[in-house]
């Protein structure tokens, strides 16, 4: 994957600059553009709990149908920018935000925006599977009742088990309990679950955390699977699970006064080989973090 650099200023630009926005030329190297449409738009972003800056001026586009993975040391604000994606932080009451996010042009946090619509669209899946205590069919056809998705909903079940990687496990148990399901396959019934309201974005809070490497293993090969129909953001502690699934990389990093801090975004590979940023090159040699 190719990045635009003719957009982004390098230190020998000492021709014309390109026709770009003042905005544009302004931006560090280490911040990428990337190809293709943007889903989400994320502008001069801050973030904070009570007078706790948890996030400063970030930016960054989430592209269409790609994976992108927020990477960096813990408390930095990963979990809280995608929070920022689908509005999950409204019900912390000391939780306030500057900036934007846009998604599909429209601005998240605008007047007359239904939070409850918006994560409709924009799907979570929590670090732990969290199913709810009933069976494996009520589980996927809970949101699609309470959303009324129009359709058959034992149709959409399967459909979404399907897309889940999960139908052939439990095509035979549906109406068993979901609690009964090993870690992994309850991650998959929640990633259904998801599906199940024809979402557009999916954000995934450290997904694979709590399961065995095979686990781990079958839900990235199911997000790559799942990216050629929907957009993913992916947050993980685990550099090489951003390495083997992620499209591109953004890398956050807390500053001394403990405000995160967007370091560098890039196309994954460019960020694993030629990172523009010192900080990021030392977080992935393993210098720190
Ligand atoms: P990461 O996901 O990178 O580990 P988080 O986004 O979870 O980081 O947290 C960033 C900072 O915001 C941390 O200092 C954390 O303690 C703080 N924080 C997170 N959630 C809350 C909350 N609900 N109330 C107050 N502070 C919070």
């Amino acid at each position: 994957m190719v990045v635009d650099v003719s957009r982004r200023r390098t230190a020998d630009a000492g021709a014309e600059p390109p026709l770009t926005s003042l905005r544009e030329r302004a931006a560090p190297a280490a911040i990428a553009r990337i190809e293709g449409p943007a889903v989400i738009e994320v502008e001069d972003l801050t973030a904070y709990y009570g007078g706790f800056r948890a996030l400063d001026d970030v930016s960054l586009q989430v592209p269409e149908r790609q994976i992108t993975a927020l990477i960096g040391p813990s408390g930095c604000g990963k979990s809280t920018l995608l929070r920022c994606l689908n509005r999950m932080n409204d019900l912390v009451k000391t939780f306030r935000i500057e900036g934007r996010v846009t998604y599909r042009g429209i601005d998240l946090y605008g007047k007359g925006v239904d939070p409850v619509e918006v994560r409709r669209r924009i799907g979570m899946v929590f670090q732990k599977p969290n199913p709810f205590p009933k069976s494996i069919y009520e589980n996927v056809a809970f949101g699609v009742k309470v959303n009324g998705i129009k359709g058959n909903v034992g149709e959409i079940v399967e459909r979404s088990l399907r897309a889940a990687a999960l139908w052939e496990d439990v095509h035979d148990k549906l109406d068993q309990s979901a609690l009964a399901l090993s870690g992994g396959q309850q991650q998959r019934l929640c990633i259904a679950r998801a599906l199940a309201v024809e979402p557009d974005v999916i954000l995934m809070d450290e997904p694979c955390s709590s399961l065995d490497p095979i686990a781990t293993l079958k839900i990235e090969d199911l997000m790559r699977e799942l990216a050629k129909e929907y957009t993913i953001v992916i947050v993980t502690h685990n550099m090489q699970q951003a390495a083997r699934v992620a499209d591109y990389t953004a890398f956050l990093m807390m500053r001394p006064d403990r405000a995160g801090e967007l370091v560098e975004f890039h196309d994954t590979d460019t960020l694993f080989t030629m990172p523009r940023d010192k900080r990021t090159e030392d977080y992935i040699t393993g210098r720190f973090g």
